[in-house]
């Protein structure tokens, strides 16, 4: 029977090509265990973090359920601020994962300033562990979309990191991610040290949808969210495009005077 002969050849190629795909990672893992970036002890469950340097972390533990604005401790898990309260931003909700503290801050300008990708893959599998990435259905029809660089931007640095922070979530949540339909038209300058109003009237216009999302529901990627015009913005974009829901998660939620 040669036509099973080609079936059973095709299956030992399938079957060897997995058992190859799960030993290597496990030889590579074997040889060269994940050390903790932070203080070199060996890491847990694979990742580049150990055990006690993961509790050291400044996880935000209360915070705005619309904007991920840190709250005082104690705070009612659906509290909403008082910005939101008087102006909702364009996005649905927000979390981040952490407050703007260190080491979470040292993790971050490594991955932004000195261009260590091992970086974005630990930070972006700690965005994966938030709770409200295990909240959100996956019946839904889900995707990432990295705030993104303008262009020449991106040149300039040789990457994005939230594109990396993104890819890394992808890998742990299976949401495919959207890397061209939204872009940035224009440079921007720095968000650093202007207040929420220069900041609104500095992004305004930056982003173009050139694509209609087939997703419904858009998880935005940024790394450090201090008012949230950038997010708010390519938020506002966004659903003027037809994106029904959009949740905003973020590494940091940084004061403005940082
Ligand atoms: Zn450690
Ligand atoms: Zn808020």
């Amino acid at each position: 029977m040669p036509r099973q002969g080609v079936y059973e050849k095709m299956e030992m190629q399938r079957l060897f090509k997995s058992v190859l795909r799960s030993v290597i990672p496990s030889a590579i893992q074997r040889l060269y265990p994940p050390r903790c970036l932070m203080c070199g002890r060996p890491g847990r469950d694979g990742a580049d973090l150990c055990e006690h340097c993961h509790q050291q972390l400044p996880f935000n533990q209360t915070a705005c359920a619309h904007c991920a604005l840190p709250l005082p401790p104690n705070t009612d898990a659906d509290a909403v601020c008082g910005r939101c309260q008087k102006k909702p931003p364009h996005y649905d909700q927000a979390f981040s994962a952490f407050s703007y503290q260190q080491p979470v801050i040292w993790l971050i300008h490594q991955l932004k300033f000195n261009g260590k990708l091992v970086h974005a893959r630990l930070l972006g599998e700690l965005l994966a562990e938030c709770e409200c990435v295990a909240s959100m259905s996956v019946s839904e029809s889900i995707c990432i979309l990295p705030v993104p660089l303008f262009r020449k931007r991106q040149r300039r640095r040789g990457f994005n990191q939230t594109i990396e922070l993104a890819r890394a979530l992808s890998k742990k949540t299976g949401w495919p991610m959207e890397l061209n339909r939204a872009v940035r038209v224009r440079e921007t300058s720095a968000q650093t040290g202007l207040d929420a109003k220069a900041r609104r009237k500095n992004i305004r216009g930056a982003f173009a949808v050139v694509e209609t999302l087939a997703h419904k529901h858009v998880v935005l990627i940024d790394d450090v969210v201090t008012t949230g015009s950038t997010v708010n913005e390519l938020s506002r974009v966004l659903k003027k495009a037809g994106v029904e829901k959009i949740t905003v998660l973020s590494l940091a939620r940084a004061p403005l005077n940082r």
